[in-house]
């Protein structure tokens, strides 16, 4: 089975207004799932919405990344409440857990997204974490969900470390999909991989100019958020699995096992394993194109204010065992890193990982 997208997908300005009766087709009793304080006042709004709009919704938040004990609460919740359908308003997690639910009780999911940092208000996909944000396991979902709704005002209202993780998540889909499926014949892989160097090439022609100006008048600030949420979602809906994740995401995985003081966002994470991902390419498969692509990204990302090494991600590799942790997640048995048409051993990872980290960058 092909998923490739959300049934309808309503994008712009007044995208959540606009969306009343698409809702209503779908929900007459929804939960409105959430999590931040940050973004309680517009949960608040969107409840009123459907209340005003004679809808029966209720509500409730969750405590942690999309985790099972947030889970099985909600679950409980919905069930009891009889409740129709899940609007998962929120970042990535909040997405992530809104259509997990949705599908464990056999109901529609309606994304969403209040920030730019993400593709999860589009995917058929969700990563559950324990509760304290460590990475456990992708779950594919028996579909994408219902109805996306990308509404561009709400976005706006997003911390803008929110967008430039949401860059370098986007940036991944080239570096990780261009890498692992080149020689893949499946026209369609083929298709996924072009469209995300044009994704690439559209977030280094427009981020810093959208990093500077977060507003719904700045074309640029509308291409980049278009591109993190909805184009980087198609991608990964054309190209299937392989297509999503190599070595940079086994690397964030790895990562969050490390439990770091200042919890990064994801896509800060995953900006610092393409980097790693682009070292070890230049030092295991002596791939010269990679050392010029890393230069080229590692000035981008400073330029964002992006995290470029692991200290800066709040963690010193070179204590508690770190480098062997890291290594070690990152080779286990069921890890992307293996997607990678060379092979990489825990201690290639701890060659180039201290390497990288000693020189800031192994380029
Ligand atoms: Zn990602």
């Amino acid at each position: 089975m092909y998923l490739i997208s959300p049934s309808k997908v309503v994008r712009g300005n007044k995208a959540w207004q606009n969306s009343l009766d698409d809702i209503r087709k779908i929900t007459n009793n929804p939960l409105v799932l959430g999590r931040s304080k940050a973004t309680s006042k517009i949960r608040s709004s969107l409840f009123e919405d459907l209340t005003r709009n004679n809808f029966n919704p209720y509500e409730i938040s969750i405590q942690f990344d999309c985790c099972h004990e947030d889970l099985e609460n909600a679950y409980e919740f919905a069930s009891q409440k009889k409740c129709d359908a899940i609007i998962a308003a929120g970042g990535g997690k909040v997405l992530d857990t809104g259509k997990l639910l949705a599908d464990s009780l056999s109901i529609p999911c309606i994304t969403v997204p209040l920030s730019a940092s993400t593709c999860a208000g589009w995917t058929a996909l969700s990563n559950i974490y324990t509760k304290k944000g460590q990475f456990i396991k992708d779950v594919n979902l028996r579909s994408c969900p219902e109805l996306l709704i990308y509404d561009h005002s709400l976005i706006k209202t997003a911390p803008l470390n929110t967008l430039r993780s949401g860059i370098a998540d986007s940036l991944a889909k080239w570096y990780e999909s261009s890498v692992t499926s080149s020689n893949n014949c499946d026209g369609m892989v083929q298709q996924a991989i072009q469209i995300s160097r044009v994704l690439r090439d559209q977030l280094f022609i427009d981020g810093l100019a959208a990093y500077k100006n977060q507003s719904v008048d700045n074309i640029s600030w509308s291409n980049v958020i278009d591109a993190n949420g909805i184009t980087a979602g198609l991608i990964g809906g054309i190209g299937g699995e392989k297509c999503r994740t190599a070595a940079a995401h086994a690397i964030h995985n790895s990562i969050t096992q490390l439990e770091p003081s200042k919890k990064p966002l994801h896509g800060e994470i995953v900006g610092v394993g393409i980097l790693i991902q682009l070292s070890l390419e230049a030092n295991k498969n002596k791939n010269i194109l990679a050392k010029q692509s890393a230069k080229q990204l590692l000035k981008f990302m400073r330029d964002l204010n992006l995290p470029s090494s692991i200290a800066e991600l709040g963690i010193d590799v070179f204590e508690n065992d770190n480098l062997e942790k890291i290594a070690n997640f990152t080779c286990r048995e069921e890890s992307e890193i293996h997607y990678l048409p060379f092979s990489v051993s825990p201690n290639d990872i701890i060659d180039v990982v201290s390497e990288f980290e000693r020189n800031k960058i192994a380029i």
